[in-house]
Protein backbone atom coordinates (compact mmCIF):
# COMPACT_ATOMS: atom_id res chain seq x y z
CA UNK A 1 0.00 0.00 0.00
CA UNK A 2 1.03 3.03 -1.10
CA UNK A 3 0.61 7.10 -1.89
CA UNK A 4 0.20 7.39 -5.56
CA UNK A 5 1.86 9.67 -7.69
CA UNK A 6 -0.39 12.57 -8.70
CA UNK A 7 -1.41 12.28 -12.24
CA UNK A 8 -0.28 16.09 -13.82
CA UNK A 9 -3.15 17.01 -15.14
CA UNK A 10 -3.87 20.97 -13.83
CA UNK A 11 -4.82 22.81 -16.84
CA UNK A 12 -5.16 26.53 -16.64
CA UNK A 13 -8.76 27.49 -17.92
CA UNK A 14 -10.65 24.05 -19.24
CA UNK A 15 -11.51 24.11 -23.11
CA UNK A 16 -14.93 23.25 -24.67
CA UNK A 17 -14.88 20.58 -27.20
CA UNK A 18 -17.21 21.10 -29.91
CA UNK A 19 -16.81 19.72 -33.87
CA UNK A 20 -13.86 17.54 -32.50
CA UNK A 21 -11.71 20.67 -31.70
CA UNK A 22 -11.03 22.13 -28.16
CA UNK A 23 -11.86 25.88 -28.24
CA UNK A 24 -11.17 28.13 -25.85
CA UNK A 25 -14.34 29.27 -24.28
CA UNK A 26 -15.40 33.36 -24.97
CA UNK A 27 -17.23 33.15 -21.46
CA UNK A 28 -15.45 35.83 -19.18
CA UNK A 29 -17.38 33.71 -16.37
CA UNK A 30 -15.35 30.88 -14.50
CA UNK A 31 -15.45 28.57 -11.78
CA UNK A 32 -12.86 27.38 -9.48
CA UNK A 33 -12.26 23.65 -9.69
CA UNK A 34 -10.71 21.77 -6.07
CA UNK A 35 -8.78 19.12 -5.00
CA UNK A 36 -10.83 18.42 -1.84
CA UNK A 37 -7.91 16.39 -0.62
CA UNK A 38 -5.79 19.72 -0.56
CA UNK A 39 -8.20 22.45 -0.95
CA UNK A 40 -5.88 23.80 -4.24
CA UNK A 41 -7.49 25.05 -6.88
CA UNK A 42 -6.35 22.68 -9.75
CA UNK A 43 -8.45 24.62 -12.62
CA UNK A 44 -10.83 26.77 -13.57
CA UNK A 45 -13.79 25.97 -15.43
CA UNK A 46 -15.99 28.13 -18.12
CA UNK A 47 -19.60 28.95 -17.96
CA UNK A 48 -20.00 28.55 -21.64
CA UNK A 49 -21.72 31.37 -23.55
CA UNK A 50 -25.29 30.96 -25.34
CA UNK A 51 -23.62 31.35 -28.51
CA UNK A 52 -21.22 28.51 -27.41
CA UNK A 53 -23.78 26.01 -26.55
CA UNK A 54 -25.67 26.65 -29.96
CA UNK A 55 -22.41 26.18 -31.79
CA UNK A 56 -22.27 22.81 -30.01
CA UNK A 57 -25.50 21.80 -30.65
CA UNK A 58 -25.70 22.90 -34.46
CA UNK A 59 -22.69 20.52 -34.98
CA UNK A 60 -24.22 17.38 -32.98
CA UNK A 61 -27.24 18.41 -35.39
CA UNK A 62 -24.94 18.54 -38.75
CA UNK A 63 -22.76 14.80 -37.14
CA UNK A 64 -25.90 13.41 -36.15
CA UNK A 65 -27.48 13.29 -40.24
CA UNK A 66 -24.22 11.16 -41.42
CA UNK A 67 -23.09 9.07 -38.17
CA UNK A 68 -26.89 7.41 -38.04
CA UNK A 69 -26.32 6.14 -41.33
CA UNK A 70 -23.05 4.49 -40.48
CA UNK A 71 -23.80 1.11 -40.57
CA UNK A 72 -24.37 -0.39 -36.77
CA UNK A 73 -21.16 -2.44 -37.04
CA UNK A 74 -19.13 0.15 -37.86
CA UNK A 75 -20.02 2.75 -35.11
CA UNK A 76 -19.59 -0.20 -32.60
CA UNK A 77 -15.99 -0.44 -33.87
CA UNK A 78 -15.66 2.72 -31.60
CA UNK A 79 -17.01 2.15 -28.89
CA UNK A 80 -14.74 -1.65 -28.80
CA UNK A 81 -11.67 1.19 -28.99
CA UNK A 82 -13.17 3.06 -26.11
CA UNK A 83 -13.57 -0.03 -24.28
CA UNK A 84 -9.85 -1.11 -24.50
CA UNK A 85 -8.74 2.73 -24.54
CA UNK A 86 -10.33 3.09 -21.10
CA UNK A 87 -8.95 -0.56 -19.69
CA UNK A 88 -5.52 0.37 -20.79
CA UNK A 89 -5.66 4.02 -19.13
CA UNK A 90 -8.13 3.17 -16.70
CA UNK A 91 -5.11 3.69 -13.56
CA UNK A 92 -4.43 7.33 -14.62
CA UNK A 93 -8.34 7.90 -15.47
CA UNK A 94 -9.36 6.91 -11.56
CA UNK A 95 -6.21 9.19 -10.61
CA UNK A 96 -7.69 11.82 -12.17
CA UNK A 97 -10.97 10.72 -10.48
CA UNK A 98 -10.21 11.03 -6.99
CA UNK A 99 -7.45 14.44 -7.60
CA UNK A 100 -11.40 16.25 -8.50
CA UNK A 101 -13.93 14.36 -6.86
CA UNK A 102 -11.80 13.07 -3.66
CA UNK A 103 -12.87 9.56 -3.07
CA UNK A 104 -10.74 6.61 -2.52
CA UNK A 105 -8.62 5.70 -5.31
CA UNK A 106 -10.14 1.63 -4.84
CA UNK A 107 -14.03 3.53 -5.12
CA UNK A 108 -12.28 5.57 -8.51
CA UNK A 109 -11.14 2.51 -9.69
CA UNK A 110 -14.78 1.01 -9.09
CA UNK A 111 -16.06 3.76 -11.04
CA UNK A 112 -13.64 3.20 -14.36
CA UNK A 113 -14.52 -0.63 -14.03
CA UNK A 114 -19.12 0.83 -14.41
CA UNK A 115 -17.85 2.91 -16.99
CA UNK A 116 -16.48 0.47 -18.82
CA UNK A 117 -19.27 -2.23 -18.02
CA UNK A 118 -21.54 0.70 -19.52
CA UNK A 119 -19.58 0.59 -22.70
CA UNK A 120 -19.83 -3.41 -23.00
CA UNK A 121 -23.45 -3.10 -22.40
CA UNK A 122 -24.08 -0.67 -25.04
CA UNK A 123 -21.98 -2.61 -27.78
CA UNK A 124 -24.63 -5.69 -26.83
CA UNK A 125 -27.68 -3.70 -26.91
CA UNK A 126 -26.62 -1.74 -30.55
CA UNK A 127 -27.08 -5.47 -32.02
CA UNK A 128 -29.98 -6.87 -29.95
CA UNK A 129 -31.94 -4.10 -28.70
CA UNK A 130 -31.90 -2.01 -31.94
CA UNK A 131 -33.56 -5.07 -34.09
CA UNK A 132 -37.11 -4.68 -35.23
CA UNK A 133 -40.20 -7.33 -35.46
CA UNK A 134 -42.23 -8.30 -38.00
CA UNK A 135 -45.29 -9.78 -38.63
CA UNK A 136 -46.14 -11.90 -42.21
CA UNK A 137 -49.55 -11.80 -43.06
CA UNK A 138 -51.83 -9.93 -40.75
CA UNK A 139 -54.21 -9.38 -43.54
CA UNK A 140 -54.15 -10.87 -47.22
CA UNK A 141 -50.94 -10.16 -48.91
CA UNK A 142 -50.33 -7.55 -46.08
CA UNK A 143 -47.12 -7.53 -43.55
CA UNK A 144 -46.47 -5.57 -40.76
CA UNK A 145 -43.33 -4.46 -38.91
CA UNK A 146 -41.55 -2.34 -36.91
CA UNK A 147 -38.12 -0.67 -37.34
CA UNK A 148 -36.50 1.58 -34.18
CA UNK A 149 -34.45 4.66 -36.24
CA UNK A 150 -32.35 7.27 -33.91
CA UNK A 151 -33.95 10.30 -32.47
CA UNK A 152 -30.97 12.76 -33.15
CA UNK A 153 -29.07 15.26 -30.55
CA UNK A 154 -29.34 14.92 -26.78
CA UNK A 155 -27.87 16.75 -24.03
CA UNK A 156 -26.04 14.31 -20.95
CA UNK A 157 -26.09 16.68 -17.70
CA UNK A 158 -24.28 14.96 -15.01
CA UNK A 159 -24.01 15.40 -10.72
CA UNK A 160 -20.88 15.64 -9.78
CA UNK A 161 -20.75 12.63 -7.75
CA UNK A 162 -19.71 10.06 -10.52
CA UNK A 163 -17.83 12.31 -12.48
CA UNK A 164 -16.82 9.18 -15.29
CA UNK A 165 -19.85 6.72 -14.48
CA UNK A 166 -22.73 8.67 -14.62
CA UNK A 167 -22.10 10.15 -18.30
CA UNK A 168 -21.43 6.75 -19.73
CA UNK A 169 -24.79 5.55 -18.48
CA UNK A 170 -25.96 7.36 -21.42
CA UNK A 171 -23.33 7.95 -23.94
CA UNK A 172 -22.16 5.08 -24.85
CA UNK A 173 -26.12 3.95 -25.73
CA UNK A 174 -26.59 6.98 -27.24
CA UNK A 175 -23.73 7.03 -29.72
CA UNK A 176 -24.20 3.10 -30.66
CA UNK A 177 -27.75 3.96 -31.62
CA UNK A 178 -26.64 6.91 -34.18
CA UNK A 179 -27.75 9.65 -31.82
CA UNK A 180 -25.15 12.72 -31.03
CA UNK A 181 -24.48 14.01 -27.42
CA UNK A 182 -23.60 16.91 -25.51
CA UNK A 183 -22.57 15.87 -22.13
CA UNK A 184 -22.48 19.17 -19.46
CA UNK A 185 -20.20 17.54 -16.82
CA UNK A 186 -20.72 18.93 -13.34
CA UNK A 187 -18.52 22.57 -12.75
CA UNK A 188 -17.24 20.98 -9.51
CA UNK A 189 -15.80 17.89 -11.01
CA UNK A 190 -15.22 18.77 -15.03
CA UNK A 191 -11.85 17.33 -14.63
CA UNK A 192 -12.07 13.51 -15.21
CA UNK A 193 -15.00 14.03 -17.97
CA UNK A 194 -12.80 16.54 -19.96
CA UNK A 195 -9.76 14.39 -19.69
CA UNK A 196 -11.54 11.49 -20.99
CA UNK A 197 -13.37 13.48 -23.84
CA UNK A 198 -9.45 14.32 -24.73
CA UNK A 199 -8.78 10.27 -24.77
CA UNK A 200 -11.30 9.78 -27.08
CA UNK A 201 -10.99 12.90 -29.30
CA UNK A 202 -7.28 11.82 -30.35
CA UNK A 203 -7.16 8.25 -29.85
CA UNK A 204 -10.29 6.40 -30.27
CA UNK A 205 -11.27 9.17 -33.49
CA UNK A 206 -14.71 9.49 -33.71
CA UNK A 207 -16.44 12.05 -37.10
CA UNK A 208 -16.28 15.42 -35.36
CA UNK A 209 -19.52 16.26 -33.50
CA UNK A 210 -20.54 12.38 -31.99
CA UNK A 211 -19.17 13.58 -28.67
CA UNK A 212 -19.50 17.35 -27.63
CA UNK A 213 -18.89 18.63 -24.54
CA UNK A 214 -19.51 21.94 -23.22
CA UNK A 215 -18.96 23.42 -19.06
CA UNK A 216 -21.38 25.32 -17.04
CA UNK A 217 -24.32 25.51 -14.83
CA UNK A 218 -28.12 27.09 -15.01
CA UNK A 219 -27.98 28.87 -18.29
CA UNK A 220 -26.43 26.50 -19.88
CA UNK A 221 -28.39 23.55 -18.75
CA UNK A 222 -31.57 25.92 -19.55
CA UNK A 223 -30.71 26.74 -23.18
CA UNK A 224 -29.45 23.18 -23.68
CA UNK A 225 -33.34 21.73 -22.70
CA UNK A 226 -34.91 24.48 -24.55
CA UNK A 227 -32.67 23.85 -27.98
CA UNK A 228 -35.15 23.09 -30.56
CA UNK A 229 -32.69 21.06 -32.77
CA UNK A 230 -32.09 18.96 -28.93
CA UNK A 231 -34.25 16.05 -29.02
CA UNK A 232 -33.89 15.37 -25.68
CA UNK A 233 -31.98 15.76 -21.88
CA UNK A 234 -31.00 12.67 -19.79
CA UNK A 235 -30.18 14.49 -16.50
CA UNK A 236 -29.06 12.81 -12.82
CA UNK A 237 -28.78 15.35 -10.03
CA UNK A 238 -30.60 16.99 -6.92
CA UNK A 239 -34.60 16.54 -7.02
CA UNK A 240 -34.84 20.36 -7.00
CA UNK A 241 -32.79 21.10 -10.20
CA UNK A 242 -34.50 17.73 -11.93
CA UNK A 243 -37.73 18.97 -11.40
CA UNK A 244 -37.13 22.07 -13.15
CA UNK A 245 -35.38 19.86 -15.44
CA UNK A 246 -38.57 17.61 -16.43
CA UNK A 247 -41.03 20.14 -16.46
CA UNK A 248 -38.65 22.78 -18.80
CA UNK A 249 -38.00 19.68 -21.06
CA UNK A 250 -41.97 19.45 -21.13
CA UNK A 251 -42.50 22.70 -21.84
CA UNK A 252 -40.33 22.50 -25.22
CA UNK A 253 -41.55 18.95 -25.55
CA UNK A 254 -38.24 16.79 -25.16
CA UNK A 255 -37.42 13.00 -24.03
CA UNK A 256 -36.44 13.30 -20.34
CA UNK A 257 -34.37 11.29 -18.28
CA UNK A 258 -34.95 12.41 -14.96
CA UNK A 259 -32.80 10.81 -11.83
CA UNK A 260 -32.48 12.46 -8.74
CA UNK A 261 -32.11 12.86 -4.95
CA UNK A 262 -32.10 10.33 -2.39
CA UNK A 263 -32.70 9.25 1.24
CA UNK A 264 -32.04 5.24 1.70
CA UNK A 265 -32.87 3.37 4.54
CA UNK A 266 -31.41 -0.13 5.40
CA UNK A 267 -33.29 -2.05 7.35
CA UNK A 268 -31.54 -4.61 9.78
CA UNK A 269 -33.87 -7.48 11.33
CA UNK A 270 -32.86 -9.33 14.63
CA UNK A 271 -32.06 -12.77 12.60
CA UNK A 272 -29.75 -10.84 10.41
CA UNK A 273 -25.93 -12.07 10.59
CA UNK A 274 -25.09 -8.46 12.24
CA UNK A 275 -21.46 -8.67 12.47
CA UNK A 276 -22.37 -8.88 8.34
CA UNK A 277 -25.20 -6.36 8.22
CA UNK A 278 -22.70 -3.56 10.09
CA UNK A 279 -20.00 -3.84 7.34
CA UNK A 280 -22.30 -3.30 5.01
CA UNK A 281 -24.12 -0.64 6.83
CA UNK A 282 -20.92 1.25 7.06
CA UNK A 283 -19.89 0.28 3.62
CA UNK A 284 -23.11 1.88 2.53
CA UNK A 285 -23.28 4.94 4.51
CA UNK A 286 -19.41 5.85 4.28
CA UNK A 287 -18.75 4.84 0.88
CA UNK A 288 -17.60 7.90 -1.15
CA UNK A 289 -18.30 9.72 1.83
CA UNK A 290 -22.03 9.42 1.86
CA UNK A 291 -22.01 11.30 -1.81
CA UNK A 292 -23.89 8.64 -4.01
CA UNK A 293 -27.46 8.32 -4.21
CA UNK A 294 -27.60 4.40 -3.05
CA UNK A 295 -25.94 5.32 -0.42
CA UNK A 296 -27.77 4.30 2.99
CA UNK A 297 -28.23 7.43 5.37
CA UNK A 298 -31.20 5.56 8.06
CA UNK A 299 -30.47 3.03 9.46
CA UNK A 300 -33.64 0.80 11.31
CA UNK A 301 -33.44 -2.01 13.52
CA UNK A 302 -35.53 -4.09 15.63
CA UNK A 303 -34.94 -3.68 19.60
CA UNK A 304 -33.40 -7.11 20.08
CA UNK A 305 -30.79 -6.02 17.24
CA UNK A 306 -30.43 -2.52 17.92
CA UNK A 307 -27.63 -2.48 20.77
CA UNK A 308 -25.59 -5.05 19.18
CA UNK A 309 -25.86 -2.79 16.31
CA UNK A 310 -25.02 0.32 17.34
CA UNK A 311 -22.08 -0.83 18.80
CA UNK A 312 -20.29 -2.20 16.30
CA UNK A 313 -21.30 0.35 14.05
CA UNK A 314 -19.77 2.88 16.32
CA UNK A 315 -16.50 1.02 16.66
CA UNK A 316 -16.51 0.74 12.67
CA UNK A 317 -17.26 4.45 12.24
CA UNK A 318 -14.49 4.83 15.04
CA UNK A 319 -12.13 2.91 12.53
CA UNK A 320 -12.33 3.96 9.36
CA UNK A 321 -9.15 5.95 8.58
CA UNK A 322 -10.19 9.29 6.26
CA UNK A 323 -7.43 10.95 4.36
CA UNK A 324 -6.71 11.91 0.78
CA UNK A 325 -7.91 9.15 -1.94
CA UNK A 326 -4.58 8.76 -3.02
CA UNK A 327 -3.16 6.89 -0.08
CA UNK A 328 -4.16 3.58 -0.77
CA UNK A 329 -4.69 2.56 2.69
CA UNK A 330 -7.59 5.53 3.10
CA UNK A 331 -11.03 4.24 3.79
CA UNK A 332 -12.86 7.46 3.31
CA UNK A 333 -12.23 10.47 1.44
CA UNK A 334 -12.72 14.14 1.64
CA UNK A 335 -16.36 15.84 0.61
CA UNK A 336 -15.98 17.45 -2.36
CA UNK A 337 -16.75 20.98 -1.70
CA UNK A 338 -16.28 23.44 1.34
CA UNK A 339 -19.76 24.06 0.77
CA UNK A 340 -20.95 20.35 1.00
CA UNK A 341 -18.90 20.00 4.29
CA UNK A 342 -20.68 23.07 5.56
CA UNK A 343 -23.98 21.71 4.57
CA UNK A 344 -23.38 18.00 6.76
CA UNK A 345 -21.84 20.00 9.35
CA UNK A 346 -24.97 21.66 9.63
CA UNK A 347 -27.26 18.64 9.26
CA UNK A 348 -24.99 17.53 12.56
CA UNK A 349 -25.81 20.44 14.57
CA UNK A 350 -29.54 19.88 13.79
CA UNK A 351 -29.46 16.04 14.73
CA UNK A 352 -27.78 17.82 18.07
CA UNK A 353 -30.52 20.27 18.50
CA UNK A 354 -33.27 18.22 18.02
CA UNK A 355 -32.66 15.42 20.05
CA UNK A 356 -31.07 12.40 18.30
CA UNK A 357 -27.85 10.96 20.81
CA UNK A 358 -24.90 11.19 18.82
CA UNK A 359 -22.50 8.31 19.42
CA UNK A 360 -19.83 9.60 17.06
CA UNK A 361 -19.05 12.88 15.82
CA UNK A 362 -17.55 13.22 12.99
CA UNK A 363 -17.32 17.06 13.70
CA UNK A 364 -13.86 16.25 15.85
CA UNK A 365 -11.82 14.35 13.06
CA UNK A 366 -7.81 16.32 12.98
CA UNK A 367 -6.60 15.60 9.28
CA UNK A 368 -2.95 17.44 8.87
CA UNK A 369 -4.34 18.96 5.60
CA UNK A 370 -6.72 21.75 3.93
CA UNK A 371 -9.13 19.93 2.74
CA UNK A 372 -13.05 19.68 3.07
CA UNK A 373 -12.76 16.33 5.60
CA UNK A 374 -15.04 15.33 8.01
CA UNK A 375 -15.09 12.08 9.71
CA UNK A 376 -17.89 9.67 9.49
CA UNK A 377 -20.83 10.60 12.11
CA UNK A 378 -23.96 8.01 13.37
CA UNK A 379 -26.49 9.14 15.57
CA UNK A 380 -28.84 6.89 17.59
CA UNK A 381 -32.24 7.75 19.27
CA UNK A 382 -33.29 9.81 15.61
CA UNK A 383 -37.11 9.87 15.38
CA UNK A 384 -39.04 10.30 12.40
CA UNK A 385 -39.69 14.12 12.79
CA UNK A 386 -35.72 14.89 12.70
CA UNK A 387 -34.60 16.53 9.54
CA UNK A 388 -31.54 14.06 9.45
CA UNK A 389 -34.09 11.61 9.18
CA UNK A 390 -36.53 13.10 6.37
CA UNK A 391 -33.83 15.11 4.34
CA UNK A 392 -30.90 14.27 1.68
CA UNK A 393 -27.40 14.39 3.26
CA UNK A 394 -25.40 13.35 1.11
CA UNK A 395 -22.34 12.92 3.80
CA UNK A 396 -21.11 10.82 5.74
CA UNK A 397 -23.72 10.47 8.63
CA UNK A 398 -26.30 7.24 9.54
CA UNK A 399 -28.76 7.98 11.42
CA UNK A 400 -29.99 4.80 13.31
CA UNK A 401 -33.92 4.70 14.44
CA UNK A 402 -35.50 2.12 16.36
CA UNK A 403 -38.79 0.04 15.52
CA UNK A 404 -40.78 -3.06 17.25
CA UNK A 405 -40.87 -4.65 13.73
CA UNK A 406 -41.00 -5.29 10.30
CA UNK A 407 -44.36 -3.30 9.84
CA UNK A 408 -43.14 -0.47 11.08
CA UNK A 409 -40.01 -0.56 9.57
CA UNK A 410 -41.39 -0.42 6.17
CA UNK A 411 -43.88 2.01 7.31
CA UNK A 412 -40.86 4.42 8.22
CA UNK A 413 -39.24 3.71 5.13
CA UNK A 414 -42.13 4.74 2.87
CA UNK A 415 -43.17 7.52 5.07
CA UNK A 416 -40.18 9.59 6.53
CA UNK A 417 -39.10 10.81 3.34
CA UNK A 418 -40.49 10.75 -0.11
CA UNK A 419 -37.29 10.13 -1.66
CA UNK A 420 -37.43 6.33 -3.42
CA UNK A 421 -34.34 5.35 -4.78
CA UNK A 422 -33.22 2.33 -2.40
CA UNK A 423 -33.67 0.31 0.12
CA UNK A 424 -32.03 -2.43 1.70
CA UNK A 425 -33.21 -5.33 4.15
CA UNK A 426 -30.87 -7.93 6.10
CA UNK A 427 -32.41 -10.51 7.17
CA UNK A 428 -32.14 -14.12 7.02
CA UNK A 429 -35.76 -14.88 6.69
CA UNK A 430 -37.04 -15.47 2.93
CA UNK A 431 -40.66 -13.85 4.07
CA UNK A 432 -39.14 -11.07 5.80
CA UNK A 433 -37.49 -10.05 2.32
CA UNK A 434 -40.45 -11.19 0.17
CA UNK A 435 -42.99 -8.76 2.44
CA UNK A 436 -40.21 -5.84 2.33
CA UNK A 437 -39.39 -5.92 -1.91
CA UNK A 438 -43.09 -6.02 -2.24
CA UNK A 439 -44.30 -2.89 -0.18
CA UNK A 440 -41.30 -0.90 -0.07
CA UNK A 441 -41.65 2.15 -1.75
CA UNK A 442 -38.10 2.24 -3.95
CA UNK A 443 -36.76 1.62 -7.27
CA UNK A 444 -33.58 -0.19 -6.34
CA UNK A 445 -34.33 -3.23 -3.74
CA UNK A 446 -31.02 -4.46 -1.97
CA UNK A 447 -31.76 -8.04 0.03
CA UNK A 448 -28.69 -8.51 2.12
CA UNK A 449 -26.57 -5.65 0.02
CA UNK A 450 -25.80 -2.56 1.34
CA UNK A 451 -25.69 -0.47 -2.00
CA UNK A 452 -28.19 -2.13 -4.55
CA UNK A 453 -26.36 -0.25 -7.50
CA UNK A 454 -27.91 -2.25 -11.27
CA UNK A 455 -25.63 -3.68 -12.87
CA UNK A 456 -25.39 -1.47 -16.56
CA UNK A 457 -27.25 -4.80 -17.99
CA UNK A 458 -30.55 -3.43 -16.19
CA UNK A 459 -31.81 -0.55 -16.01
CA UNK A 460 -31.30 2.36 -13.54
CA UNK A 461 -33.62 4.68 -12.28
CA UNK A 462 -35.59 5.10 -8.93
CA UNK A 463 -39.49 5.73 -8.04
CA UNK A 464 -41.12 8.88 -6.47
CA UNK A 465 -39.20 11.93 -5.90
CA UNK A 466 -36.03 10.16 -6.88
CA UNK A 467 -37.25 10.07 -10.35
CA UNK A 468 -39.25 11.70 -13.13
CA UNK A 469 -40.23 10.06 -16.30
CA UNK A 470 -40.34 6.70 -17.80
CA UNK A 471 -37.44 4.89 -19.37
CA UNK A 472 -34.42 4.53 -17.04
CA UNK A 473 -30.77 5.08 -17.55
CA UNK A 474 -28.35 2.28 -18.36
CA UNK A 475 -29.98 -0.12 -20.86
CA UNK A 476 -33.30 0.72 -20.64
CA UNK A 477 -32.31 3.90 -22.39
CA UNK A 478 -31.68 2.69 -25.72
CA UNK A 479 -35.88 2.84 -26.10
CA UNK A 480 -35.18 6.83 -25.11
CA UNK A 481 -32.46 7.34 -27.88
CA UNK A 482 -34.63 5.99 -30.48
CA UNK A 483 -38.23 5.85 -32.04
CA UNK A 484 -40.22 3.17 -33.49
CA UNK A 485 -42.20 3.40 -37.16
CA UNK A 486 -44.89 0.85 -38.35
CA UNK A 487 -44.38 -0.60 -41.88
CA UNK A 488 -47.35 -1.67 -43.35
CA UNK A 489 -47.08 -3.09 -46.64
CA UNK A 490 -48.86 -5.09 -49.15
CA UNK A 491 -47.20 -6.27 -52.40
P1 LIG B 1 -27.18 19.28 -8.86
O1 LIG B 1 -28.62 19.10 -9.04
O2 LIG B 1 -26.71 20.43 -8.06
O3 LIG B 1 -26.45 19.44 -10.30
C1 LIG B 1 -26.65 18.51 -11.33
C2 LIG B 1 -26.42 19.20 -12.68
O4 LIG B 1 -27.40 20.22 -12.85
C3 LIG B 1 -25.06 19.89 -12.79
O5 LIG B 1 -24.53 19.62 -14.07
C4 LIG B 1 -25.36 21.36 -12.61
O6 LIG B 1 -24.51 22.20 -13.35
C5 LIG B 1 -26.78 21.49 -13.11
N1 LIG B 1 -27.55 22.51 -12.37
C6 LIG B 1 -27.36 22.92 -11.10
N2 LIG B 1 -28.29 23.83 -10.75
C7 LIG B 1 -29.09 23.98 -11.83
C8 LIG B 1 -30.25 24.77 -12.09
N3 LIG B 1 -30.76 25.57 -11.17
N4 LIG B 1 -30.83 24.67 -13.30
C9 LIG B 1 -30.34 23.85 -14.26
N5 LIG B 1 -29.23 23.07 -14.06
C10 LIG B 1 -28.62 23.14 -12.87
O7 LIG B 1 -26.62 17.90 -8.29
P2 LIG B 1 -25.16 17.57 -7.71
O8 LIG B 1 -25.00 18.26 -6.39
O9 LIG B 1 -24.13 17.77 -8.75
O10 LIG B 1 -25.27 15.99 -7.48
C11 LIG B 1 -25.76 15.42 -6.29
C12 LIG B 1 -27.21 15.02 -6.43
O11 LIG B 1 -27.35 14.09 -7.49
C13 LIG B 1 -27.75 14.32 -5.20
O12 LIG B 1 -29.04 14.81 -4.92
C14 LIG B 1 -27.81 12.85 -5.61
O13 LIG B 1 -28.76 12.08 -4.93
C15 LIG B 1 -28.13 12.98 -7.06
N6 LIG B 1 -27.76 11.78 -7.82
C16 LIG B 1 -28.76 10.95 -8.22
C17 LIG B 1 -28.47 9.78 -8.90
C18 LIG B 1 -29.56 8.84 -9.33
O14 LIG B 1 -29.30 7.92 -10.09
N7 LIG B 1 -30.79 9.05 -8.87
C19 LIG B 1 -27.13 9.46 -9.19
C20 LIG B 1 -26.13 10.34 -8.78
C21 LIG B 1 -26.46 11.51 -8.08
Amino acid sequence: MAVLSEVNYRPNVLRLLINGEWLESESNEFLSVFNPATGEVISKVPLASKGELDRAVDTAYEAFEKWKNVPVQDRVQYLFRMKHLFEERSEELARINTQNHGKTIVESRGDVRRTIDNIEAAISAAYVLMKGTNLDQVSEGIDESTVKEPLGVFGIICPFNFPLMVPFWFVPYAIALGCTVIVKPSEITPLPMTYLADLITKEVKLPPGVINLVHGSKETVDSLISHPKVKGVTFVGSTPVGRHVYKLAGEHGKRAIVQAGAKNSIVVMPDADIDFATESCLASTFGNAGQRCLAGSNIIVTEKAHDALVRKLTDGARAIKVGNGLDETTQMGPLVSKKAKERVVQYIDDGATEGARPVVDGRNLKVNQNGFFLGPTVFDEVTPDMRIAKEEIFGPLASVVQVQNLDEAIEFVNTSTNYGNAASIFTKDGRNAREFRRRVLAGNIGINIGVAAPLAYFPFGGMRDSFFGVLHGQVDSVDFFTDRKVIISRW
